[in-house]
């Protein structure tokens, strides 16, 4: 599936300057998501990840790609949440935005150390998201294998703010 064709533009959303990639018309469609888990499976079969432990995703849309992606590799699914969501102790990592900080949180005790872990979003675009994801898994003890993007922002080169780990996306602009 051409996945770019699906996902809709929306110009200055949610603020002025951004393009705003939807990707609810591609999830809408009868083979959206499972073309999406396909192609993730394949990229990563490609390069010789396998044994995982864990897929992570990024609250929220990364719950939506990150959980049938778990069912197809037979592995668990863990929730990164927005705070006070989690209702057990959780380790806490704030990051910067352009205006302000943002923090996100996962249980301490969702992922034993040495497991085996990928991270999921929707989007990379700065790499701050994913970046402060990587210091949640490490406060686990877990071992980040990979990333995984449904769309990469290639001209804000977020990659340059991730740990050193193969990274694969789906559709760049
Ligand atoms: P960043 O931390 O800058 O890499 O931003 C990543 C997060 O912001 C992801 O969870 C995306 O859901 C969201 N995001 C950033 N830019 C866009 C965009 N242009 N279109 C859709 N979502 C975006």
């Amino acid at each position: 599936m051409d996945f770019k064709s699906v996902i809709r533009d929306i110009p200055d959303f949610p603020q002025a300057g951004i393009i705003f990639r939807d990707i609810t018309p591609l999830l809408a469609h009868s083979q959206g998501l499972s073309s999406i888990i396909k192609a993730f499976q394949a990229k990563f079969a490609e390069i010789s990840i396998d044994n995982i432990d864990y897929i992570i995703g990024i609250e929220s849309r990364g719950f939506i790609l990150g959980a049938p992606l778990a069912m197809a590799l037979g592995c668990g699914f863990v929730p990164v949440r927005k705070p006070k969501k989690l209702p057990s102790a959780v380790f806490r990592v704030e990051y910067a935005l352009e205006y302000g900080t943002d923090t996100l949180e996962i249980h301490q005790d969702a992922i034993a150390a040495g497991k085996r872990v990928i991270i999921i979003d929707d989007v990379i675009a700065t790499g701050g998201t994913a970046a402060a994801t990587a210091k949640l898994v490490e406060q686990t003890g877990a071992e980040l294998v990979a990333y995984g993007f449904l769309i990469e922002l290639d001209f804000l080169n977020g990659r340059k703010s991730l740990p050193n780990v193969p990274i694969i996306s789906l559709a760049s602009y």
